[in-house]
């Protein structure tokens, strides 16, 4: 199977709702736990892992613009509430005996290295898993977005975006029982059929580095590991 291809480096994009666990807002440290012994296991049986951490169990630009703040503004305040995120993944690595460093896109020296390309490769082949945080530093870009550039700029061989279904279906399976997941489908379907799984900047970026893309439920104990070796359900994205 080709997700179970031996992966050299990949890149984890955790979405700020999975940390969120059974809850509706904020973290529920056992969720941030589970994730942090997944991708600690991965990491130990050799493969290099960065991470992007999304904010949306915090704070999203667009849905406080909606509410009449300030779109850049609301922005800035999403990229922080990733900081935050980074920070407890990060705490939750170290107590599972992983080597962690955050990187972030806007400089906050106290608390995270400065994002730096080659310093990142750098840290990743000493074994040391890297959290990319504040995503790419821009307003009205996206942690997915983050992600397909963090992954290319790293040369990853695949982005695995950890999100609450497992896979990409042709409606939302909460809402429709007839939805019916892919197992694979190309950059051009998720543009062209407009399909929620990522942003279409994001999509385009990953399509023009040739970056596939593993979409996988990360909810459950053992999922990353599972979707590493090709086991379970996940839709790929070539
Ligand atoms: N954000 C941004 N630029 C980026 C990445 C994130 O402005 O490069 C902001 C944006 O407001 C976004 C919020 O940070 O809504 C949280 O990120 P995202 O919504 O991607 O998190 P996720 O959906 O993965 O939890």
């Amino acid at each position: 199977d080709p997700a179970a291809h031996a992966c050299r480096r990949v890149l984890l994009k955790v979405s700020g709702e999975a940390l969120m666990g059974t809850g509706s807002f904020g973290i529920e440290p056992a969720m941030v736990e589970m994730i942090a012994r997944d991708v600690a296991e991965v990491a130990q049986a050799g493969t290099q892992v960065c991470l992007v951490i999304g904010g949306g169990n915090i704070f999203r630009g667009v849905a406080a613009a909606a509410k009449g703040m300030d779109r850049t503004q609301g922005d800035y305040a999403g990229m922080l509430a990733t900081v935050i995120n980074a920070l407890m993944m990060q705490n939750a690595l170290e107590r599972v005996g992983v080597d962690t460093r955050v990187m972030s896109a806007i400089q906050m020296s106290a608390i995270a290295e400065p994002y730096i390309r080659r310093r990142a490769v750098r840290h990743m082949e000493k074994g040391r898993v890297v959290i990319f945080a504040a995503g790419t530093g821009n307003p009205f870009f996206t942690t997915d977005t983050a992600a397909a550039l963090r992954a290319s700029e790293m040369e990853c061989d695949t982005l695995f975006k950890g999100t609450q279904v497992d896979g990409v279906y042709s409606a939302d399976p909460r809402r429709d029982p007839a939805a019916t997941r892919y197992d694979s489908l190309t950059y051009m379907d998720v543009l062209a059929r407009d399909l929620n799984v990522m942003d279409a900047a994001a999509i385009s970026l990953a399509r023009e580095n040739k970056l596939p893309i593993v979409v996988f439920n990360i909810h459950s104990p053992g999922a990353f590991p599972a979707v590493m070796r090709g086991e379970g359900a996940f839709t790929r994205i070539v």
